[in-house]
């Protein structure tokens, strides 16, 4: 049954069901969400009957298979191995202002962005609200360290999962479990305009970015395939939307991909699309994947692109390049380890 994606209602009423008193929804609830124990045997005031009754299946937990550290800053990433065996990247980092980290949500990604390592299998699955969850938990489990601050921009599209997505917002801002603020959490998406819309109906108060990665419809067409089904006009009148519905600044991510997209008539062309939004953009000079032949710009390209939307008032920085000496890239690790372990890879495959 899933308990850790449950709604505390909904655990309320699987109680129920089960003849035990209401009170022990709230018990359990707080020792997967506040406690965030990796076993079910962990909870100590719930009888023995209860916890041995509560299956496997019914709590859980994955597992982390491997790590990178980088020594540079510190940043971890996480190679996670789901129940199915599927295997999914989480990456934990330490800022001045506390730990960040950054979650996968899909088993791959069907969306087929040309910079990307995480699309290159397809999409295997989505990830349940409680998996999503899991990586956040089971990464605090293992540093010993809080988290305050959620992106839901590793593998995968997240508005492609969109109701496992809303759960785990819901679950993971619940003020009987994490309790993290909403405006400490950031959801990325390539732009699939009428869900942008739909989740500005949800009136939350995260932060919506948008991977933007190109000024026209025709540049952005060469390096996502999802801007030939939703142009930027309507991307764009989604983003207001979601502005207009929240109050909330929307962030632009812009991967820059050299001789693609780095010039300074294309950041002109950025400054125009963005004039009048409350917006923030964040540069991203694009780390290479050994499948694609993309090349990372230069310093001085990014330099001036960044001037140049400076000078137009645009609100811009360059993400700090974290975990350089790590697969740092979206899906890099676990493309290794794919093809580092192919048999194991393949009997997943005909298993699923
Ligand atoms: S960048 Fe994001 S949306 Fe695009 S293919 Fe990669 S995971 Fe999917």
């Amino acid at each position: 049954m899933d308990i850790k994606s449950m709604y505390i209602e909904e655990l309320n009423e699987w109680m129920k069901q089960k003849g035990q008193p209401s009170f022990r929804a709230k018990q359990i609830f707080e020792w997967m969400h506040k406690k965030y124990v990796p076993d079910v045997e962990n909870m100590t005031n719930i009888p023995k009957e209860l916890r041995t009754f509560i299956a496997d299946d019914d709590f859980v937990c994955i597992k982390e298979q491997m790590r990178q550290t980088s020594k540079t800053d510190g940043t971890i990433k996480f190679l996670y191995r789901l129940h199915d065996d599927q295997m999914i990247e989480t990456v934990f980092m330490r800022h001045e202002y506390g730990n960040s980290i950054c979650i996968s949500s899909q088993a791959g990604c069907r969306m087929g962005c040309k910079f990307c390592a995480s699309t290159i299998g397809g999409l295997i699955r989505n990830l349940t609200a409680s998996e999503m969850l899991e990586q956040v938990y089971a990464s605090m489990r293992a540093t010993g360290e809080r988290i305050s601050n959620i992106v839901v921009m590793g593998t995968g599209e997240p508005l492609d999962n969109y109701e496992n997505l809303v759960r785990f917002i819901r679950l993971i801002s619940d003020e009987n479990g994490y309790n993290i603020s909403q405006r400490n959490i950031t959801v990325s998406s390539c732009g699939i305009a009428p869900m942008i819309k739909k989740l500005a109906d949800e009136e939350f108060t995260i932060t919506f970015a948008l991977s933007l990665h190109a000024p026209t419809d025709e540049e952005r067409k060469k390096l996502m395939p999802i801007a030939a089904k939703y142009n930027l006009d309507e991307v764009m009148d989604a983003c207001r939307y979601y502005f207009d519905k929240t109050g909330r600044r929307l962030t632009f991510e812009y991967s820059l991909v050299k001789g693609q997209n780095d010039s300074v008539v294309q950041a002109e062309m950025l400054a125009k699309l963005l004039k009048g939004i409350n917006c923030h953009v964040n540069l991203i000079p694009v780390n290479p994947i050994s499948e694609r032949n993309y090349c990372k710009s230069d310093k001085n390209s990014v330099e001036k692109f960044k001037l140049a939307l400076e000078k137009k008032s645009i609100n811009v920085t360059i993400r700090r390049s974290v975990g350089s000496n790590i697969d740092a890239a979206c899906g890099q690790l676990r493309r290794q380890y794919i093809k580092n372990n192919q048999e194991e890879a393949d009997e997943i495959m005909r298993k699923n």
